[in-house]
């Protein structure tokens, strides 16, 4: 595991009452991650489809994989660290725990614990909805993590090294730069200096990074890599890096802190991109759009940027183009399931005929993939008030969101508007019988 002072420890999530803690579902970035992983979960011998990427919203430097297919990776990790390589070898080394048998004991335990408490958000749109829904968002309109961690178990020395072995080991069969792991010990060198006096030393067994570095630059001198990614590759994760570091900051960070890191005069992509974000959040419509205009003039074929033009429409309330924009993301981008969500809750805001209808078509294909909260509280707005299969709707939204009562309240209330037997009537049922 990875911490800011890299102790070795497992993470949870608690159910937090403010339901801060939250996984960030986000395609672009989540396609990033995975295109980023897969090589390792190839050579890991892990089927492509199931390996699934997780953001979680916290300013730790950290990541960690559970049951060796669910990749954990932090924000406080992807808006710092250093290379795309670097990613890739904090996932290769949470691998090699896997691969070297480690988490075997604590896994089960584990997967109880974060089922109960994750809660999902979306970037973009999510965050337009969660003003109008506190349970929705909130964590990350508030800028509060609310991950609590816990300290469950410290790998050995022995362990951890072995993990570092292990990883470098898969890098290089998956054909990628094992020299990520020494960008990454580098910087933790930096990160560390001066939290490593809060480390309790009974509680903690664990090499320190020069020791750690040391260890991975002479096995990766004794084992050169065979082959490496081509040029074309590494320039081209590198400025989609770039870009997604840039989503995260503009979305997750302070107005300031935004425009500090990306001033004014930064004409590059990343920079725009996450000043276009800040700029919507803050309000300022006419300069988002400004921004991501310039945006589409300079790479028309990219379907995130559509997206966000999509969200700034639809904040200056003109839902026809909000939906051409999303229409338009969607052509180049496939089916990406939080752009279908946004489309789908512009167009049951719109209303004109047949637009609530392809709004929760939008909607069952998304949830049909992946159920999330958005999609089950824009498809309640689909059916709209009058309609007994948006109380069900709204009743799956809480079940989601770790809410029973709320759930129960709904489901049953859907019982009682809906005809016996129909699908909604019958899954209703289901979540008073969970209650
Ligand atoms: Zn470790």
């Amino acid at each position: 595991m990875w911490r800011r002072i890299f102790i070795i420890l497992a993470m949870f999530f608690w159910g937090a009452v403010s339901h801060g803690a939250a996984i960030i579902n986000d395609t672009e970035i989540e396609q990033y991650l995975t295109e980023l992983v897969a090589p390792l979960g190839d050579a890991a011998g892990i089927a492509q489809n199931r390996l699934k990427i997780y953001i979680v919203h916290d300013d730790d430097f950290n990541a960690f994989v559970r049951g060796g297919e669910d990749v954990f990776i932090y924000t406080g990790l992807l808006t710092q660290i250093k290379s795309p390589a670097a990613i890739q070898a904090v996932v290769a080394h949470e691998m090699g725990h896997t691969i070297g048998g480690h988490m075997a004991q604590m896994s089960a335990r584990m997967d109880v614990e974060m089922r109960r408490a994750m809660v999902i958000q979306a970037l973009g749109v999510g965050l337009m909805v969660a003003g109008g829904n506190p349970s929705l968002g909130a964590g990350v309109l508030a800028g509060s993590s609310g991950v609590a961690t816990q300290s469950m178990m410290a790998f050995s020395r022995d362990e951890e090294r072995m993990a570092d072995n292990l990883g470098v080991d898969l890098m290089m069969r998956a054909g990628q730069d094992p020299n990520g792991f020494i960008t990454v010990f580098e910087q933790m060198a930096d990160i560390t200096g001066a939290a490593e006096s809060r480390v309790n030393p009974n509680r903690i067994n664990h090499p320190m990074t020069a020791e750690r570095l040391k260890n991975v630059r002479e096995y990766i001198a004794k084992n050169p890599p065979k082959s490496l990614p081509d040029e074309k590759t590494v320039a081209r994760r590198a400025a989609q890096y770039e870009r997604v570091r840039a989503k995260l900051i503009g979305y997750l960070e302070p107005l300031g802190r935004v425009q500090d890191r990306y001033p004014a005069s930064d004409k590059s992509d990343a920079a725009i991109y996450a000043r276009a974000i800040a700029n919507m959040r803050g309000g300022n419509l006419e300069s988002a759009r400004v921004g991501v205009g310039t945006l589409i003039g300079r790479a028309p074929k990219n379907p995130y940027y559509y997206e966000l033009l999509g969200d700034i429409e639809y904040q200056f309330g003109h839902y026809d183009d909000s939906v051409l924009a999303y229409e338009r993301a969607l052509e180049l981008g496939g089916d990406a399931p939080q752009i279908q969500t946004a489309l789908g809750l512009v167009l049951a805001e719109r209303n004109k005929p047949g637009d609530r209808d392809r709004a929760v078509a939008l909607c069952r294909s998304v949830i049909l993939r992946a159920p999330t909260p958005l999609a089950y509280w824009v498809m309640a707005r689909g059916f709209g008030p009058d309609d007994g299969r948006s109380d069900w709707a709204m009743a799956e939204f809480y079940h989601i969101n770790g809410n029973a009562d709320m759930a129960a309240r709904h489901a049953r209330r859907a019982q009682k508007r809906l005809e016996r037997g129909t699908p909604e009537y019958i899954k209703a049922g289901e979540l008073v019988k969970k209650k």
